[in-house]
């Protein structure tokens, strides 16, 4: 996040005086409270500041790393999930790439016919398919996908940042989002590398992709 000069400003105010009443903060700065009042509110938000209720603001110490740590920690999956792009255990090799050019994702989650996470496909694994001789609009796609157990997947209360971790440790682009259902695991979202790329943006920014 980047601070604006007046924001600067103020956080350089409250390091020294502290604890300062916001009217006093705004007279050091010859403005008046209520202009003030939107960058207390963003320097109190981000942690830069503290605000006690009748004794004023304080500055928490904290340094723009420690606050990034901080807010990262705790974004949680279900904030930050996509649509998940599923198809059923018997559709085509040839049906499951034209479903992944139309939904424009790079991985599909298959499912059996109770709507249980059974498989997973990649890119990849369409691309090997389609390297052998056979017909791919009769080949299903359960032949050739990653199945369970051997699927990694999170939950919607889980931490992006964990998900990101089992990203990396496994080696995959995407990770399905489910919730424990009868019979097995429903998919009800998806995270992918592309969600870590926004949460990355957005840190900076602040505005949610
Ligand atoms: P790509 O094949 O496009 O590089 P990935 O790196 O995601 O995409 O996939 C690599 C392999 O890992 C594929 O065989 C795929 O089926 C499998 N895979 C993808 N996502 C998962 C997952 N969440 N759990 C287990 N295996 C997965």
């Amino acid at each position: 996040m980047e601070l604006s000069k007046r924001q600067e400003q103020i956080i350089e105010i409250v390091k020294s005086n502290g604890p300062i009443t916001g009217e006093h903060i705004a007279s050091q700065l010859n403005l008046t409270r209520a202009t003030l009042r939107p960058d207390l509110a963003i320097l109190t938000m981000a942690g830069f500041l503290d605000a006690r209720p009748r004794v004023g603001y304080y500055y928490t110490g904290k340094t723009g790393n420690e606050l990034l740590t901080e807010n990262i920690r705790r974004l949680k999956v279900q904030d930050y999930q996509s649509v998940p792009i599923v198809i059923k255990e018997h559709t085509s090799v040839y049906d499951a790439i034209s479903t992944m050019f139309l939904e424009d994702v790079g991985t599909l989650f298959v499912v059996n016919d109770e709507a249980c996470l059974i498989g997973v496909l990649s890119r990849k694994d369409l691309l090997r398919a389609s390297m052998g001789q056979q017909d791919l609009t009769v080949v299903p796609v359960h032949i050739i996908m990653t199945r369970m157990p051997n699927i990694t997947v999170c939950r919607r209360d889980d931490m992006v940042i964990d998900a990101a971790r089992k990203m990396i440790d496994k080696q995959i682009d995407g990770l399905p989002v489910v919730k424990a259902v009868e019979g097995g695991l429903e998919v009800v979202g998806r995270i992918t590398k592309t969600t870590i790329t926004n949460v990355f943006v957005e840190l900076v920014t602040g505005d949610h992709v």
